[in-house]
Formats: structure tokens, sequence, C-alpha cells
């Protein structure tokens, strides 16, 4: 396993780099050009295990598929925590059968 780069301990403070949620910590090798909240497309084991996380901590098994729109859905609640307008097919499905 490589070490954590500069910006995996930006992204891990309290865990100096690491991705704790496994019995096996997972340095963060992302860079600062990486998404705010990297899922893993840099190739960084850390942040997928985190993404794939936050997926089964919202009930978003779905989204484990990956390139499905289940996994856009769940990406764009893991970036923008909080945010305010949701994509398209949320809303599509929030209005069904009304
Ligand atoms: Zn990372
Ligand atoms: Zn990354």
């Amino acid at each position: 396993m490589c070490e954590p780069t500069a910006e995996g301990l930006k992204r891990y403070p309290e865990s100096a780099g690491y991705n704790v949620d496994l019995a096996s910590p997972i340095p963060c090798v992302c860079k600062p050009a990486c998404w705010v909240r990297c899922a893993g497309e840099c190739g960084c084991q850390a942040c997928s295990v985190q993404f794939t996380t936050f997926c089964e901590a919202s009930g978003r098994l779905t989204a484990l598929v990956p390139t499905s729109q289940a996994e856009e859905e769940a990406l764009y609640a893991y970036r923008h925590p909080g945010g305010t307008e949701p994509p398209t097919i949320i809303r599509r499905r929030k209005f069904d059968g009304r």
C-alpha cells in the first residue's frame, strides 16, 4: 500500500490521510484537482470506499452499479449535501403518481 498524499491528509485530517471505515485503513491518494467529495474517480480507494459507505448508509444500494442512473443520483447527493437543486431524475420520481 502507498502513502496518503498531501491532499489525502487534508481530506482525512483525523486519521492522518487514511479512510478508516474498513478494518484495514486505506490511504487517500487524491490530488488537489479531485472533486471536493471525490468518489474514487482518480483511482483513490479510500474515497471509493467512502462513497460506497455513503450509498449504504443512505440506502442507495442500487447506486453501487457503475454508470447506472442510481449511481448518478447518489453521486449528486454525495457532492451536494443539503443542495437545493435536485437532478431531474429525482424530481421526476418525486412527482410520479400525482
Ligand atoms: Zn481520496
Ligand atoms: Zn480523488
